[in-house]
């Protein structure tokens, strides 16, 4: 099983070793044909602008829209998050329009440009997630169908996932947090090889 890292631009091999930590296979995606045999891409922080500007250069907007229906898991982080969702507030084109939210850029202000706090997140477990935010981005709207996964201690939310895609407002990549990298996984080894996971699917293939 494979995951890919689009590579364009922005906080990438940080990712690639996040998931060989954990003993995954970690590639770039920069053309289409990198995504062949993904079983789940991530799509990192950064520019927002310039993944949009660099996705359409490199033909790879409708093969990634592709890949993403087809069901393979997809987590955005922090710039990743605004190119996944279908709302972004001021009214800029979406990028991916996958996710149904409304996200606001750079949604912190000056003095809280960047900071880290440690959040509850109880999707990876009890122990709270050291979340690092660096000019990042909010949910502002919550579409039905889509979880909230964590909130900051002022309600707003900054983790969601519907269906195969998970966004992120922070940066887990840098803080060493490998638990959200470890749920992808899980995802893309369940998505890859369907009835593999868990024993009620076993059985349920038995059934058949
Ligand atoms: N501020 C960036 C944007 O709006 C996102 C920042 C990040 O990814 N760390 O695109």
């Amino acid at each position: 099983m494979k995951i890919g890292v689009l590579a364009l631009h922005g906080a990438v091999i940080e990712h690639i070793q996040t998931l060989r930590s954990i003993g995954v296979e970690a590639v770039t995606v920069r053309l289409p044909e990198d995504l062949d045999g993904l079983s789940g891409l991530i799509l990192p922080g950064g520019e927002s602008t310039t993944m949009r500007k660099l996705t359409a250069r490199w033909g790879l907007h409708d093969p990634i829209m592709a890949f993403a229906r087809s069901g393979a898991p997809i987590l955005g982080t922090c710039a990743g998050m605004i190119i996944v969702a279908k709302e972004i507030a001021g009214g800029e084109e979406p990028v991916f329009p996958l996710l149904d939210v409304t996200v606001r850029r750079n949604a912190f202000g000056r003095q809280l440009d960047s900071f880290e706090t440690e959040l509850p997140m109880p999707i990876v477990g009890d122990r709270p997630v050291h979340a690092i935010f660096i000019r990042a981005p909010i949910i502002e709207r919550v579409g039905p169908g889509v979880e909230v996964l964590a909130r900051l201690p002022d309600d707003r939310v900054v983790a969601v996932r519907q269906r195969n895609v998970i966004a992120i407002a922070f940066h887990p990549e840098l803080a060493g947090e490998t638990r959200i990298h470890h749920l992808v996984a899980t995802m893309a080894a369940e998505w890859s090889n369907p009835g593999e996971g868990t024993g009620e699917r076993r059985l349920a293939g038995e059934a058949m």
